[in-house]
């Protein structure tokens, strides 16, 4: 028969696997992509719906593209991947034999890594770190925040999904307390990192548009995270002890997908390690591991990054599977962040292997007192990237 290649994971990277070597190979290849959910709710932009600057529908993605393309669907989760036999086992108990795999299982959260929040806790202080119920949940709370009231959010230590994510978050919570009478209410950030992403350009912005309204704490000023409590709306820190927080937003530490971890496929760090020149596994070759899961050398972890990688792989399964040209890996990623309306800042790079990691070949970064017209403009590129990105990931 065919040669199979199955994938694992109908996000930002699994999608666009499916769909490029569906589309690319004519028939020539079955492909078939296993995905619990019938419609996808994208992180990416999901800030921007916290903003008001989205619908949540606006979000939301269903696969009968990848159908089109010649793509067959599995709406079910993988609950093991059997190496030895090369078949992914699925939830029902049913077996997908494969010739390649591509996982793309995007993350887990660690409930563990902060101390007193919990799986259950999460309906109390939500994380929003993967989009859906805890998105709506979030705005609902932000929603609720009066005027004077304190928001704390918990922020990640690296590496996570999206570097410059919490910090656009704090810009959109921001904006919407500024612009509905509530200038006096608060956020909180407790930071395990000394340093994070565009921080300069943030906090330009929020000393510009929010002045007095953001806190950012390091770890060296907020003597680091001591514990939260869900039922008393806590969070106490080295420094301090916070009671009665309107909202308290956990974005926990972050690990590779379980069914990739599950398979061992992961090292000690709980990520992925690739091989730079096609995103196969360093433990297993027939394997693939793309977007969030992987461990991306220089590159973040974005859906950009993601799309990027997926098509490094998809070139490479179709070269193993029926001899297609492959070309060296190349990737790109540009991540944008909205500070305020018509005030949106980014930043990039090209990138390839070298020594055995995806090094940085070039980058860019917005700068700091830039004109309003260009960050008109950027903001501009931001929502016009969403549109052409969904249209690649999803057909
Ligand atoms: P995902 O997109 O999460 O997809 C993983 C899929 O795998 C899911 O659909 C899941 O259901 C499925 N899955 C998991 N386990 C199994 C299993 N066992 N069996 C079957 N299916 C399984 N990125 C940007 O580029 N730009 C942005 O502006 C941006 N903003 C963001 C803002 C926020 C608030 C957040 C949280 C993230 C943002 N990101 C952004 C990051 C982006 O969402 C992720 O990097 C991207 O989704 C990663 O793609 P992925 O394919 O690795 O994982």
């Amino acid at each position: 028969g065919k040669p199979r290649l199955v994938v694992v994971g109908g996000g930002a990277g699994g999608a666009t696997a499916a769909r490029y070597v569906a589309k690319d190979s004519a028939g020539a290849i079955e492909v078939t992509l296993v995905e619990p959910n019938r419609t996808y709710v994208t992180c990416f932009h999901s800030n921007l719906f916290l903003g008001g600057f989205r619908s949540f529908d606006s979000l939301l993605h269903g696969y009968e593209g990848l159908a089109k393309d010649g793509v067959r669907l599995v709406h079910e989760a993988a609950s093991a991947i059997d190496r030895d036999r090369r078949e992914v086992v699925l939830a029902s108990g049913g077996r997908l034999p494969y010739d390649r795999l591509i996982l793309s299982p995007g993350i887990d959260l660690n409930y563990g890594s902060v101390p007193g929040w919990s799986k259950e806790a999460e309906d109390i202080m939500p994380h929003a770190w993967k989009a859906g119920p805890q998105t709506k949940l979030l705005k609902a709370k932000l929603d609720q925040v009066p005027d004077g009231g304190l928001i704390v959010m918990i922020a990640p230590p690296n590496p996570y999904r999206c570097p410059p994510g919490p910090y656009e978050r704090v810009s959109m919570m921001a904006h919407v307390l500024k612009t509905t009478g509530r200038g006096r209410a608060k956020i909180i950030v407790i930071d395990p990192k000394q340093k994070f992403s565009k921080q300069g350009l943030f906090q330009e912005g929020w000393e510009k548009h929010y002045s007095g309204m953001v806190e950012w704490m390091a770890p060296d000023i907020s003597d680091g995270l001591k514990s939260v409590d869900p039922k008393t709306s806590t969070v106490v820190t080295g420094f301090e002890t916070y009671r009665d927080a309107a909202l308290v937003n956990v974005i926990p530490a972050q690990m590779a997908g379980a069914i990739a971890r599950q398979a061992e496929l992961a090292d000690a760090s709980g990520w992925c390690p690739i091989d730079p020149d096609s995103m196969a596994s360093r433990m297993e070759a027939a394997i693939f591991v793309i977007g969030d899961a992987a461990i991306p050398g220089d590159m973040p972890k974005s859906a950009f990054a993601a799309n990027s990688q997926a098509k490094v792989a998809a070139m490479k399964a179709r070269a193993d599977l029926i001899g297609a040209r492959a070309f060296p890996a190349r990737y790109a990623n540009t991540c944008w962040s909205l500070i305020a309306p018509d005030d949106a800042v980014k930043v990039g790079g090209r990138y390839a292997p070298a020594d055995g990691k995806i090094r940085e070949v070039e980058g860019f970064i917005s700068k700091t007192g830039e004109p309003p017209e260009l960050r008109r403009a950027t903001q501009g590129e931001n929502m016009g990237w969403y549109a052409a990105i969904t249209a690649d990931i999803f057909g």
